[in-house]
């Protein structure tokens, strides 16, 4: 799928949101995303995730989706690897207090409003006009190795598709900055799911702030924790008594953990 166009089938991103991954990742497929995104660009980790807990979806189709709908599945996903209660540590920014911030699925993942990726949207404010979409991973992935500021921007340009002042067409860069604050302000009221902001009260200094949280990055430090500790439980096992690698892998997780509760008690 071509970025922009409309998703096809059945599973395609844009449909289902509110729907389970078609496959209950096992152990062994799990494993297998993570050593595959392990040597990729952070940026394409979650597309590996994703098409492997929907296989119908090409990872190349999730790059096409929006980024809150990406998010939107990525939570679905750990629910139901990891369950609904997240845990994460913050940093006051003017105390240094940490911060143990603990919340749940349903506390900060919003419903999108359901604009599909590639719908074309815009923004009049005087005599501009702006028609813009929203961004996608293809878009992450291009400006992947720019810095910070230049990659927003860039990001940007790369959703506008027309942009114009009166009858004169313009480039996006020739955009004004309120203009373009407009597009932003309307991205992220279309698409809240793609940049999370939770809001934080130091109980020590009583200093307010927003953190923004990453679901893609978050998954990903959890199954790397997880395939870490479940290779370490496979070499005690393996060593222990004797089995293969995928002797181990096809046990059951309850049976798993019995034999390493005896092999490590
Ligand atoms: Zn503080």
């Amino acid at each position: 799928m071509s970025p922009g166009a409309r998703p096809r089938e059945t599973g395609a991103p844009g449909q289902l949101s509110q729907q389970m991954p078609t496959t209950i990742l096992n152990a062994d497929a799990l494993l297998a995303a993570w050593e595959r995104g392990a040597s990729q660009p952070p940026v394409r980790r979650p597309l590996i995730l994703l098409s492997v807990a929907w296989p119908d979806v090409s990872a190349e189709e999730w790059a096409g989706a929006g980024i809150g709908e990406r998010d939107e599945r990525l939570f679905a996903l750990r629910e139901v690897l990891f369950g609904p209660d997240f845990e994460t540590i913050a940093a006051c920014p003017r105390c240094g207090e940490r911060l143990e911030l603990n919340f749940r699925t349903a506390d900060i993942c919003p419903h999108r409003s359901g604009n599909a990726v590639g719908e074309t949207l815009q923004v009049q404010m005087s005599d501009y006009h702006v028609e813009f979409r929203l961004p996608n991973t293809h878009d992450l992935l291009a400006v992947e190795n720019m810095e910070s500021a230049v990659a927003s921007s860039a990001v940007l340009e790369r959703c506008i598709s027309a942009a114009s002042c009166g009858d004169a067409p313009l480039l996006p860069s020739e955009l004004p900055a309120e203009v373009m604050e407009a597009v932003i302000e309307q991205m992220a009221g279309v698409d809240a799911q793609a940049d999370l902001q939770i809001a934080i009260s130091c109980p020590g200094c009583r200093h307010e702030w927003t953190m923004l949280f990453d679901i893609a990055s978050y998954l990903w430090s959890e199954i790397e924790d997880w395939a870490r500790g479940f290779l370490r439980d496979v070499h005690v096992l393996a060593s222990l008594y004797g089995w293969t690698e995928s002797e181990v892998l096809s046990l059951s997780a309850v049976r798993r953990q019995i034999y390493i509760d005896m092999a490590t008690g």
